[in-house]
C-alpha cells in the first residue's frame, strides 16, 4: 500500500466512526511508519490508540526463501577452472540447498505459522524449527524432538515410534538436505533471525494480505493499466462499479467471500 493512501485511509476512518487498530504489513513497512508518524508522531487516533503492526505470513515465509537463496549465493569457494578463478557454491548442489528444497522449506515455514496461529511465540517458533530439524535429520544424526508425537504425526519418525515400529530410513523418506554441521549453523541462522519473539508476535494472528491482493487483481482486471483514458471518464470504471456493487451485495447477503462472486465478464 502506498504510504500516502494509508495515511488518508486511517485519518478519514474517524469520519465513519471507526478506527483501524491493526495493520497487516508485507516486507515494506513504509506505509505503516507513515501512519504511525502522522499527527506529529501521535498517530491518527492519538497516543491512547496505538496501532499494532502484524505481518502477512506469506511475506514472512518468502523472507525465509530469500534469506536462504542469498546465503547460498554468498557462501562460496573460489576454484581454478580452465585457467580462471570461478566461484563454486558451498551450500548448493545435489542433496543440498537446491531451489526445490528452499521452496519446500518456505512452504513448511508458512504452514507452521498457520498451524500455530493464536498460540504463543514459543509454540510457533518450535513448530517452525521442527521443520528445519526434521529436514536436516539423517539416520545417524536425527533431530525429531520438536516434531509432533503420535500415530497421526506428519513426522514419519515420530509416527513410527508411536506405533511401536522401526522408522524407515531418512533417505527412503526423502528427508530433504544434508550439510556439514558448520554449514547447517549458517542455515539455522536464517531461521533464527526470522523467529525472534518480536517476529512471532507479529505472526500470531496468522493473517495474510491475500484478500486485499485478490480484490486488487479483480480491479486491475476490469481497469487495465494500459487503457490510456481518464479514469473518471472510463466506461470500464462504470462497469466495474456496477459489478462490484452487485457482487458486494451478494457477498454481504450470502456471507461468502467476495472472490466467489466476482465475474470476469
Ligand atoms: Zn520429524
Amino acid at each position: 500500500m502506498e504510504a500516502a493512501a494509508a495515511v488518508t485511509m486511517w485519518t478519514r476512518s474517524l469520519e465513519h466512526n471507526m478506527r483501524y487498530m491493526n495493520f497487516v504489513c508485507d516486507g515494506d513497512s513504509s506505509a505503516f511508519r507513515a501512519v504511525k508518524e502522522c499527527n506529529n508522531g501521535d498517530g491518527p487516533y492519538g497516543k491512547d490508540y496505538v496501532i499494532e503492526k502484524w505481518d502477512c505470513t506469506n511475506h514472512v515465509a518468502k523472507r525465509l526463501g530469500t534469506g536462504l537463496r542469498n546465503l547460498r549465493k554468498d557462501t562460496y569457494i573460489e576454484v581454478n577452472q580452465s585457467g580462471s578463478r570461478k566461484r563454486r557454491s558451498v551450500l548448493g548442489g545435489k542433496n543440498k540447498l537446491t531451489d526445490k528444497v528452499i521452496d519446500r522449506l518456505q512452504h513448511y515455514f508458512k504452514i507452521s505459522i498457520k498451524r500455530k496461529a493464536n498460540t504463543t511465540e514459543g509454540e510457533m517458533r518450535d513448530e517452525i524449527m521442527s521443520s528445519f530439524y526434521h529436514c536436516t535429520s539423517t539416520d545417524d544424526n536425527h533431530h525429531h524432538d520438536l516434531c509432533p508425537k503420535g500415530e497421526d504425526s506428519w513426522c514419519f519418525f515420530q509416527a513410527a515410534v508411536a506405533r511401536g515400529e522401526t522408522p524407515k530410513s531418512h533417505s527412503e523418506m526423502k528427508v530433504f538436505f544434508s550439510l556439514p554441521p558448520e554449514q547447517l549453523e549458517l542455515v539455522k541462522g536464517v531461521y533464527t533471525r526470522l523467529t525472534t519473539d518480536e517476529m512471532m508476535k507479529r505472526c500470531l494472528q496468522g493473517l495474510t494480505q491475500n484478500p486485499n491482493e485478490s480484490l486488487h487483481s479483480r480491479i486491475w482486471l476490469h481497469c487495465p493499466k494500459h487503457l490510456k483514458v481518464p479514469f473518471h471518464q472510463s466506461r470500464v470504471l462504470h462497469k466495474l462499479l456496477r459489478t462490484f456493487c452487485a457482487e458486494l451485495f451478494l457477498c454481504t447477503y450470502k456471507r461468502t467471500p467476495l472472490v466467489d462472486h466476482v465475474s470476469t465478464d
